[in-house]
């Protein structure tokens, strides 16, 4: 099977989140290990791959052809230095990775810790999910079935999620409020005797990691400061103060006139005309959605819609593709 199709005829850039290696990094949802990142280059062509900061001049001069596509990294996760850098490096490619800065103040998303947690302390993820629903003690089925259609939609755009995935996201951020939720999560960690703080620096990137980064030729981007699930739900004033410290934070760490932080990708893919606005107000160049898919709803005429609307496919796509 070929990668490019009538689908997928059209710049745009791969999206990478998890890897494993089965000893510091344990398998997990979506994650993928350093061989199978490798196949995928392969798959993609390595012909097909630009570097980013290419990447980034063509869409400026208008020059990115049907198939030229880079690779993207969100989060500022351990598992991507320490997996995938290498493998960039062999086949001398550089990439983007976007990075949310209140890591880098201890204070990271939340869900890279509890994916941690429950990779780490539960057999399964239904060991989890049986776990979490008990622990909360409501009878959900109601909730369930009033969202049936919102499940089937989810499904449809997302299709690497399982049903029973679906159901605890919709749980998680529409059901319970956000406190709720987290201090159910801190509940679960005292009962495991789990202590988050400890193990940051085996899972997030720190300052130096980043410099590195920086300094192997990968192109640093925005990803906002805190990570918010639905960025597009806040106020103007809140979503500004959001990319206004990511931006000054990572050209602090990096040591760089902030001028040169001119990319993004979207965290979550959430944004709306207000989000837009300000990554133009804050002159960023080119942004990066989560998904390929057209969404009417935020306005879009077409795919790569806008500079800040690029389009991303996700390694969990590829990997159903090359299968
Ligand atoms: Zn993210």
């Amino acid at each position: 099977m070929n990668y490019f199709n009538s689908k997928l005829n059209f710049f745009h850039g791969v999206m990478f989140h998890h890897f494993h290696d089965d000893k510091l990094h344990l398998k997990g949802q979506g994650s993928i290990s350093k061989e199978t990142l490798v196949n995928i280059i392969n798959f993609v062509g390595r012909e097909n791959i630009i570097d980013a900061d290419d990447f980034y001049h063509r869409y400026k001069e208008n020059e990115l052809t049907n198939k030229n596509v880079c690779l993207t990294f969100d989060d500022g996760i351990k598992c991507q230095s320490d997996i995938a850098i290498p493998v960039l490096e062999d086949f001398k490619i550089k990439a983007f990775f976007f990075i949310y800065t209140s890591l880098f103040d201890n204070e990271p998303d939340y869900l890279e810790v509890y994916r941690y947690f429950r990779l780490n302390f539960f057999k399964s993820i239904d060991d989890f999910y049986k776990y979490f629903y008990n622990l909360l003690g409501v009878d959900l089925e109601n909730f369930f079935s009033n969202k049936k259609d919102l499940i089937t939609s989810i499904k449809y755009k997302y299709n690497y999620y399982s049903i029973e995935d679906i159901k605890f996201r919709l749980v998680r951020d529409l059901y319970l409020h956000k406190e709720d939720y987290k201090n159910l999560m801190l509940e679960m960690f005292e009962k495991k005797k789990f202590i988050p703080s400890e193990i940051f620096n085996k899972i997030f990137f720190n300052a130096q990691t980043l410099n590195d980064i920086y300094k192997l030729g990968h192109k640093i981007g925005m990803h906002s400061h805190t990570h918010p699930t639905l960025i597009e739900k806040l106020e103007f004033e809140e979503q500004l103060k959001e990319y206004n410290v990511n931006k000054k934070k990572l050209s602090e760490i990096l040591n760089i006139d902030n001028k040169e932080i001119k990319y993004m990708s979207h965290p979550c893919g959430s944004y709306n005309k207000n989000t837009l606005e300000i990554l133009n107000s804050l002159n960023i160049e080119i942004g990066f959605k989560n998904i390929i898919n057209v969404e009417k709803s935020k306005g879009m005429k077409k795919v790569n819609n806008s500079n800040l609307e690029i389009a991303r496919y996700d390694h969990a796509l590829i990997v159903n593709k090359m299968n």
